[in-house]
């Protein structure tokens, strides 16, 4: 069985891992040209379900590697205003005040996906950019720059804007929230530690009561990553060796002077001057964490969510994570349920090799269950944007 993954991404890069400890043969097709190209978020947090994929699907060593470089407990989310400049801890607007998250850990993104990349020099094939794909007995998938490549079965790990998705499911297109990012990631200083409540420490927070609304969290990890590389993954390189703070702006799209397009294409130093021109009227403790952050780290993003579909029938074209079911990070779920996905692939897939079943059911078993996962979660998130999110983040629209 030959498997043909399309990004790598953590779910594309989770799977890949776990098909590999089979002896299952796969090839990753990553778009960017480098693992390093683009910066794609900071700080995620891991619960229990990617916990479990990632145990599931990678060897030992660097399951236990992970585990070693991931931050703080991250216990809950919280509220902060800083109304009248002054920031504390406030209840979590709308009725019911969920839980919001599961407990887990603060884990730095770019760890992960280095940690999900090692020894996978000769499956992971970057500046391949997936184009479209022809299915039959077999499926050949087609790249940007020409040529292509042939297996039993293609995986669209390929994100929010996935061209397997666009091709396979041409109905399931994502749904704007509305809503924009402007993240970035600063170092911890005496004077941002001074402005920050001690309890932010084990939570996530969003912050109102100051125009723009914002989202903070620290990532302060337990060991020196690269020591932990050393012992258990000796060659390994990890970038992330200092704690940091990681914020971002959260915004109407309709209250940004620019545009997604023009946003979609500023550089990062461009975008900090943006995010430090939003926020010069904020609390100052939180306009001087922006300030103060490490401009080549700043990005966009358009937040976007996915309609839950019903079922089709399966085939030798599947999908995973953000491409099938991708959700506001209200809930810190999105990066979990790709990794779960890549667990259940992985079993599914495992399991019609060693009992010979047809690879078709094994696909059916796996988007059956990805499927209500995913779909749960999405609502979840959804929920939770729309419960309160609207109330913190001023003019977002209702959603259509
Ligand atoms: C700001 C922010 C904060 C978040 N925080 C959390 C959190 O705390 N916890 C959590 O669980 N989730 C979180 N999420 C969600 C999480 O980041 C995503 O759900 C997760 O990354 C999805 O993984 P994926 O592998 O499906 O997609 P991605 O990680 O997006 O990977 C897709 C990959 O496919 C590549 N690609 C795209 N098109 C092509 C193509 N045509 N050909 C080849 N390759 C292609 C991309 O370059 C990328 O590398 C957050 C999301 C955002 C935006």
């Amino acid at each position: 069985m030959r498997v043909l993954v399309a990004g790598a991404g953590l779910g594309g890069l989770c799977l890949a891992q776990g098909l590999r400890q089979a002896g299952i043969d796969v090839a990753v097709f990553e778009k960017d040209a480098s693992p390093r190209s683009r910066t794609q978020g900071h700080r995620i947090h891991i619960d229990h379900r990617g916990d479990d994929a990632l145990r599931t699907c990678l060897p030992a060593p660097l399951y236990r590697l992970y585990l070693d470089t991931r931050g703080q407990p991250n216990e809950r989310f919280q509220v902060l205003s800083a109304a009248e400049h002054r920031l504390r801890e406030v209840p979590i607007p709308g009725p019911a005040a969920p839980a919001i998250i599961n407990p887990g850990s603060a884990v730095s993104r770019l760890t992960l996906r280095e940690i999900l990349l090692a020894g996978m020099d000769e499956v992971v094939h970057f500046g391949r950019a997936v184009d479209r794909f022809e299915s039959g007995d077999r499926v050949r998938v087609h790249f940007r720059d020409g040529g292509s490549d042939t297996g039993d079965l293609l995986v669209g790990a390929d994100g929010i804007g996935s061209a397997v998705r666009r091709q396979y499911l041409p109905d399931a297109e994502p749904r704007d929230t509305g809503v924009r990012w402007i993240g970035g990631k600063s170092p911890i200083t005496s004077e941002s530690s001074a402005t920050l409540p001690p309890g932010l420490g084990g939570s996530f927070a969003a912050v109102t009561g100051s125009d723009p609304a914002m989202a903070i969290g620290y990532l302060r990890f337990a060991n020196d990553p690269q020591e932990s590389a050393d012992r258990l993954w000796p060659g390994l390189r990890l970038t992330d060796r200092a704690d940091f703070l990681m914020w971002a702006i959260t915004i109407a799209a309709a209250q940004l002077p620019d545009g997604d397009a023009t946003l979609s294409a500023t550089d990062p130093a461009t975008l900090h001057q943006r995010a430090v021109e939003l926020t010069r009227r904020s609390h100052p403790g939180l306009r001087a964490i922006v300030e103060q952050g490490w401009p080549e780290h700043t990005f966009f993003l358009r937040m976007a969510t996915s309609v839950p579909l019903a079922a089709w029938r399966p085939s030798n074209v599947t999908l995973l994570g953000d491409a099938i079911h991708a959700m506001p990070p209200a809930k810190g779920s999105g990066a979990n349920t790709a990794l779960a996905d890549a667990g259940t692939l992985t079993r599914c897939l495992l399991s019609a090799r060693n009992q010979g079943t047809p690879l078709v059911t094994a696909v059916g078993d796996y988007e059956k269950e990805m499927t209500d996962r995913g779909f749960d979660a999405v609502r979840a998130s959804t929920e939770v944007l729309e419960s309160f999110g609207r109330e913190l983040i001023n003019g977002v629209p209702e959603p259509r």
